[in-house]
């Protein structure tokens, strides 16, 4: 029973390996081969789909994103986008108008990006929103999740004033009086979040059934997603419990958020670690972060950012908490994935993993998330040790803008070294790190194939050298992303064995010019032999 058969495809197998068809069985890949062969052996009942020539690949693995704060913002306020503090504002007014919340609700928007803005270049401020929502406690979140405006209501609730000592590793930003100006940044964010009310269950659930929704309109089948985080991951973990015992569409692997030991050994104790769970819901790696983002000069440098000599940018965590929490991880058979954009804090994690791996072999396939900001010994690091990166093409959109600004044209060209990661034999795998970037799995292959941004833009691409070839781009976004989940196995080739789950394509992405592969729509995406989604 339950059986599916896609014939008149042309379905990819691996680099130069296409066929025409592929049978499926409770979930699982059975085979694949000729029309005629598959057809053949098909059980009577099962469901045939013409693919009317159509191309299809394994189902997207997203090796790095947040999708409760995906399903957050779907269900808040979209700021994803705005080119103007104006247009921020509009959409701010839209929203209470259309929701109607009580006044004193808490008000949480996420997605912007002063860099977008056409009026004004600068980071939002407290008199702004004070205009938007006067009656409301308003925070919204700047596109990395690193910086974020609160206005007057918001500061007052969350007791921030002029003499309120950030957290470690953030900032409360004062104006000339000592004031604050509503903009905090880094590790004091959570001194502003917390005013947020916990979420209940049936919200919870709700927010991760739209993101799992628009997994499945984007042709991702397998997320690998950062939810759990200090003082909530029991619930967290609670409500993918709930949300995936019902028809899941969308298979999750879990990177759970520690920054210290005492917490990080508590969840140990309680008996969770790395592939603890079922295909749909599994326990990842302990994701830790070492630093900011690019774009607020929060990411941490080696040397002083070149457009700010002022800075060096902020680690998060010391080198000797960061060494503490691997070596605890390791311990324990936990894997690790740590955020690291400059090339400051990558040496921080590369180093940290350096102490603890022998004879270049990682067992446990420790990471690193983002690695943008590189120099060529450093990507000799990542080999040396068979360190992961979980890179994000789809950065280059908006980082081409800024990079050389940021750390000067040198050490920009040696940075989201996509390629010569791959040449060097490291296990690349792709992601969005959406919310930061939409889950859009197209336009994420369309940055690493043509190093352009989705306007087209530079017409030879950002350092084309470092252009991947489609079939490599298509293999880092499926079968790497399984490996770093350990399921290279089961999930991202289309082979008997493995899970049924793949997305139907509207045109050839292996043979079309690169430049139109931005023009591809999903047509259908299919998860344990399920239709999922259907445009
Ligand atoms: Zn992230």
């Amino acid at each position: 029973m339950s059986s599916l058969v896609i014939y008149n495809a042309k379905i990819y197998v691996e680099k130069g390996h296409f066929e025409e068809a592929l049978l499926a069985a409770e979930g699982v890949i059975r085979s694949v081969g000729s029309n005629e062969e598959i057809l053949s052996q098909a059980p009577a009942d099962a469901r045939r789909y013409d693919a009317a020539g159509r191309t299809v690949v394994p189902g997207f693995n997203d090796s790095h994103q947040h999708m409760q704060s995906v399903g957050e913002i779907l269900s808040n306020i979209q700021l994803l986008g705005a080119d103007s503090i104006g247009e921020v504002k509009r959409r701010v007014r839209e929203f209470i108008e259309k929701n109607h919340p009580a006044p004193g609700t808490v008000l949480h928007g996420m997605g912007w990006n002063q860099d977008y803005f056409k009026d004004e270049h600068r980071l939002l401020l407290k008199e702004d929103l004070d205009e938007m929502a006067p009656d409301y406690p308003l925070i919204l979140e700047r596109a990395c999740g690193h910086i974020l405006t609160a206005n007057s209501p918001a500061l007052a609730l969350a007791g921030i004033t002029g003499s309120t000592v950030p957290a470690e590793g953030g900032a409360i930003d004062l104006d000339e009086q000592g004031e604050p100006t509503g903009v905090i940044r880094e590790n004091a964010c959570s001194q502003v979040l917390r005013i947020i009310p916990p979420a209940t269950e049936e919200t919870l659930d709700a927010q991760l059934r739209l993101a799992m929704a628009h997994a499945a309109e984007c042709g991702v089948t397998s997320v690998q997603s950062m939810d759990m985080r200090p003082g909530k991951w029991r619930e967290t973990w609670a409500a993918y419990q709930r949300v995936q015992a019902k028809d899941p569409t969308v298979r999750v692997y879990q990177q759970v958020n520690f920054m210290e030991p005492v917490e990080f050994r508590q969840f140990l104790s309680e008996g969770f670690h790395t592939g603890m769970g079922d295909p749909f819901l599994k326990i990842g790696p302990l994701k830790m972060f070492a630093d900011g983002s690019l774009g607020a000069r929060t990411a941490l440098m080696r040397s002083p950012y070149h457009d700010d000599p002022s800075t060096q940018g902020m680690a998060t965590l010391t080198q000797e908490t960061l060494d503490e929490m691997v070596e605890i991880a390791t311990e324990h058979d936990c894997s690790c994935v740590v955020h690291a954009i400059g090339d400051g804090a990558i040496h921080m994690v590369l180093s940290s993993y350096e102490k603890i791996l022998k004879d270049g072999k990682n067992p446990l396939r420790h990471g690193i998330v983002h690695c943008q900001i590189t120099d060529r010994p450093m990507l000799e690091r990542f080999r040396a040790n068979d360190i992961l990166a979980l890179v994000q093409p789809i950065f280059l959109h908006y980082d081409m803008t800024v990079v050389e600004d940021r750390v000067g044209k040198e050490l920009a060209s040696t940075s989201y070294a996509f390629e010569t990661l791959r040449r060097l034999g490291v296990h690349e795998s792709f992601g969005t790190d959406s919310p930061v970037e939409d889950m859009n799995a197209i336009n994420n292959l369309y940055c690493a194939v043509t190093r352009k941004n989705l306007s087209g833009e530079p017409a030879e691409g950002f350092h084309p050298e470092e252009c991947m070839d489609i079939y490599d781009a298509v293999d880092a976004y499926t079968y790497e992303s399984a490996y770093v989940s350990f399921e290279e196995g089961v999930k991202g080739r289309l082979k008997p064995g493995y899970y049924a789950d793949m997305v139907v394509l509207s045109q050839d992405i292996f043979t079309i010019p690169a430049d139109e592969i931005i023009q591809t729509k999903v047509e259908a995406t299919i998860v344990d032999g399920r239709f999922v989604y259907e445009r």
